[in-house]
């Protein structure tokens, strides 16, 4: 039945490596392929390399719980995200790939009046930078999602904060569709490449050593995600950044029952149905550090209490398969797209839980920093030096948690 696959063409080459690039990207995951999409496409440098050490889509962008969303609330995050929320937007157009974008909708559940101001606040900081924000009363949460436990003594559900816009979308497509995309416009996407030493001449990086040779280069930008900190040994540089693990879940197929994204605001939990009817879901990280792309049950533990507590139906589900991602925890919960104190070695890193959300402003903004020696006016606040200065945008308490 599969003989018509036959003919079917890989949707990027295998190329072998050139001995020398103007760009080397290091890290194929989504951050590393939108950037040299977006390079190729906006600024027309197509002289690109994207190294990944494993495959296309085997680090975070092919484990996340695939959730989008802009709801933040301080200065530096909020104007970030609503630019990717409205690349995602009109991310299928751009790139012709169907990458299943889903705006479902998001909720935030609260159980406290202080959980109530906090979230109005929030809201109101959204609507401020035009986001779409709603402050749900618990009768039309009910309506919407009958299935929650409302009478819990302990965290009876009191309303939540929903973000219409917020969502879901195919994360493997998305890999997928930025690789296509990079490729039909020159750019080499060299998988089983692990880079395992940086090469500096006079205070300059001049290349990398990989486990295919070594590859000379113009600019080096940095898009490794939980493997940040490694990397960046390679060149003596200490980042603010713990790698720490995430898991999630999906469970077998069910009939459709929840329409939204939905995240439990008296425990680590949230969730999510798939296309195929499974439960995705997940909850806090793993508390130690770790670069194993696997996680503990002491974790799986906590996250199933969550989810009973907040859907007691869920008690009856099996659960299909788990698995861990290698998160690169900032000390602030936010990122880091910068220039750093090696003059053509730039560094796109510290997306703690929330990365994937990010993954097309994230590309357009490092894109354009590469290409121009200066930060995006959107990414401006995502300075390598905030925790030296003080100037830390501390959000990983709010919009920041788990998704
Ligand atoms: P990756 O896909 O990890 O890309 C980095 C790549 O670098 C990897 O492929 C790795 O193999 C490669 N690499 C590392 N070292 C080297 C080297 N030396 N040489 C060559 N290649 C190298 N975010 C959300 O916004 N919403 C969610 O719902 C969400 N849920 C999540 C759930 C889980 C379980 C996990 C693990 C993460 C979740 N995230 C979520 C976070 C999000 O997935 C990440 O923040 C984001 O994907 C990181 O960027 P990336 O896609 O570039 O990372």
């Amino acid at each position: 039945a599969l003989r018509g696959n036959r003919t079917w063409q890989p949707a990027w080459r295998s190329p072998v490596p050139k001995t020398h690039y103007d760009v080397i990207i290091i890290g194929g995951g989504g951050h590393g392929l939108a950037t040299a999409y977006y390079l190729a496409k906006e600024f027309g440098i197509t002289n690109v390399a994207v190294l990944e050490k494993g495959y296309v889509g085997s680090g975070n962008v092919g484990r996340n719980t695939t959730i989008i969303r802009s709801n933040y609330l301080l200065e530096g995050n909020n104007p970030f995200y609503e630019l990717s929320m409205k690349l995602w937007e009109g991310l299928e157009q751009d790139f012709n790939f169907n990458a299943m974008v889903s705006q479902r909708g998001v909720l935030n559940l609260y159980h406290s009046d202080a959980q109530r101001d906090a979230y109005t606040r929030r809201g109101n900081a959204m609507r401020l930078h035009g986001v779409d924000a709603d402050l749900l009363d618990r009768n039309t949460v009910r309506q919407m999602l009958p299935f929650l436990d409302f009478d819990n003594a302990r965290f009876p559900i009191q309303g939540a904060l929903m973000q219409k816009r917020g969502g879901t979308v195919r994360h493997d497509a998305v890999a997928w569709g930025y690789a296509r995309g990079a490729d039909m416009r020159g750019v080499d996407i060299i998988q089983n490449c692990e880079v395992t030493g940086i090469r500096r001449e006079n205070g300059r990086i001049s290349g990398v050593e990989t486990s295919q040779g070594f590859i000379g280069c113009g600019k080096l930008a940095m898009a490794a995600a939980g493997n940040s900190t490694t990397v960046a040994d390679m060149v003596d540089m200490k980042l603010p950044i713990e790698s720490h693990v995430l898991q999630a879940f999906v469970s077998e197929g069910l009939k459709p029952f929840i329409d939204n994204v939905v995240t439990f605001g008296a425990g680590h939990f949230y969730v999510s149905q798939s296309d195929k009817g499974g439960l995705v879901f997940g909850g806090d990280i793993d508390g130690y550090n770790s670069y194993a792309q696997r996680g503990n049950l002491a974790t799986v533990e906590h996250v199933a209490e969550a989810g009973v507590a907040m859907i007691p139906a869920l008690s009856r589900v099996r659960v299909l398969r788990s698995w861990g991602g290698i998160m690169d925890m900032s000390m602030d919960g936010s990122p880091i797209i910068d220039r750093t104190p090696i003059d053509n070695l730039y560094l796109n890193a510290g997306w703690c839980y929330g990365g994937f959300k990010a993954t097309p402003a994230s590309g357009f903004c490092y894109a354009h920093l590469i290409a121009k020696n200066e930060p995006h006016e959107t990414g401006r606040a995502f300075r390598l030096d905030r925790f030296a200065r003080g100037r830390m945008i501390d959000e990983k308490g709010v919009g920041a948690q788990p998704n």
